[in-house]
């Protein structure tokens, strides 16, 4: 059976650029890179070379990327690197900003700060699903000692206004970071234009394995590590380096930057807003979440009214076609999206929602599958339905 895979923003095929580029790092060269004989000095070689990559993606210095074990620990070392500090000393009442629709690892480190004692803002997101950087700037108290915003969003695609948003925060002199994991790689990325402190990457949304990531810190910035142990990492983060997943990071943000220097993300766009105007045109009383907003180019969430998300990705499944109804971690979950919720969708609509995502693996053909599949799984659907009935699916 054909399968197609559009359910990029969940992970990445790794490239074979990326495996190759990795795949020494397995064998030949095993050194620990704090070894100061010939095979330490090799992996460490390599992860400098990494890091310079990775630097080069984002227009910082080499020695403001620290590499980590995906996104998760970046945002969790970011948002807890800048407040260990004043929660340890016991100050009662400091302050974080942040949005309803961040993933978990930035929304479930902030409810932690908040058992903590630490009062966090929660900035609601207008019906596109964009927060207001005037929100942000009102919001902002003495005590702020963190923003926390995402700059593109997991579910829907919807990017952020963050250069507003890191202006405020210098202005106000608060940290500002920003998880940058659905938009590295899809859209050039500068972290001095966005101005933020702290950024967070994750290898497996840019076609490098699952299992590494990497936070931006600015220079100058002190952040308190989250593990104890050994110097790794200018003592940001302990622990032996993940070598072979550093390599393919770096060879990942490599090909990320050529690409988008080829205007890959125009091609991306094109297919996904082809996918987005067919499945439209062709399916009734289904609409583009988020759709009137900035986005990323390879996502759009589509809600199909009348179905349950959850049935419509395991039917498409069936017939080869791989999708999700957003989060990854929340498939299989009764609850609709915090996301979509936020951007004011009802219930029953925001379970009806399918996010499409798209990877440089895809081809045209991919994008013609998928639209020739949708329509007549969707009418199905409906036919199981009282009111989606009426509509007989097209
Ligand atoms: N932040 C966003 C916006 C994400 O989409 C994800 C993963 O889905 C993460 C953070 C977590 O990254 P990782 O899977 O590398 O821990």
């Amino acid at each position: 059976m054909r399968r197609v895979y559009l359910d990029n923003n969940a992970t990445t095929p790794i490239l074979p650029e990326v495996f190759e580029a990795m795949k020494p790092y397995f064998g030949e060269h095993f050194g620990n890179a704090s070894s100061i004989h010939h095979h330490g000095q090799e992996t460490r070689a390599a992860v400098e070379r990494a890091r310079e990559s990775v630097a080069g993606l984002l227009g910082c210095q080499a020695s403001e990327i620290v590499f980590t074990s995906g996104g998760t620990e970046a945002d969790n070392l970011a948002i807890f690197g800048v407040l260990s500090e004043v929660l340890t000393a016991g100050v009662a009442g400091s302050h974080v900003i942040t949005s309803t629709v961040e993933h978990h690892a930035v929304l479930n480190a902030c409810k932690r700060l908040a058992t903590l004692g630490c009062d966090v803002t929660y900035l609601p997101v207008d019906g596109q699903g964009q927060v207001d950087p005037d929100d942000v700037r009102r919001t902002l108290r003495p005590s702020t000692k963190l923003i926390t915003i995402m700059m593109a969003n997991n579910e829907t695609g919807v990017v952020q206004p963050v250069e507003e948003i890191g202006k405020t925060a210098a202005e106000g002199g608060v940290r500002f970071h920003t998880d940058a994991v659905q938009a590295v790689g899809k859209v050039p990325v500068d972290v001095g234009r966005c101005g933020c402190d702290l950024l967070t990457l994750s290898g497996h949304k840019i076609h490098a394995p699952q299992g590494v990531g990497a936070l931006y810190v600015k220079k100058g910035l002190q952040l308190r590590p989250m593990l104890y142990g050994g110097s790794h990492e200018r003592s940001r983060r302990a622990g032996t380096e993940n070598v072979p997943g550093i390599v393919a990071l770096g060879k990942a943000a490599e090909l990320a930057r050529q690409s988008l220097d080829a205007g890959g993300g125009r091609t991306m766009a094109t297919m996904r807003d082809r996918l987005q105007t067919a499945v439209s045109e062709a399916v009734e009383a289904t609409g583009v979440n988020g759709g009137r907003s900035p986005r990323v180019p390879n996502t759009t969430s589509i809600y199909f009214d009348y179905i349950e998300g959850e049935s419509l990705v395991i039917a498409l499944d069936l017939k080869g076609l791989a999708v999700s109804t957003g989060a990854a971690c929340s498939s299989g979950a009764i609850e609709p999206s915090h996301v979509l919720m936020a951007m004011g969708l009802e219930p029953d609509r925001a379970r009806a929602s399918i996010r499409f995502s798209l990877g440089k693996q895809n081809t045209a053909e991919d994008v013609d599958f998928a639209i020739s599949l949708i329509p007549q799984v969707v009418g199905r659907l409906r036919e199981l339905s009282p009111v989606g009935k009426v509509l007989g699916g097209n």
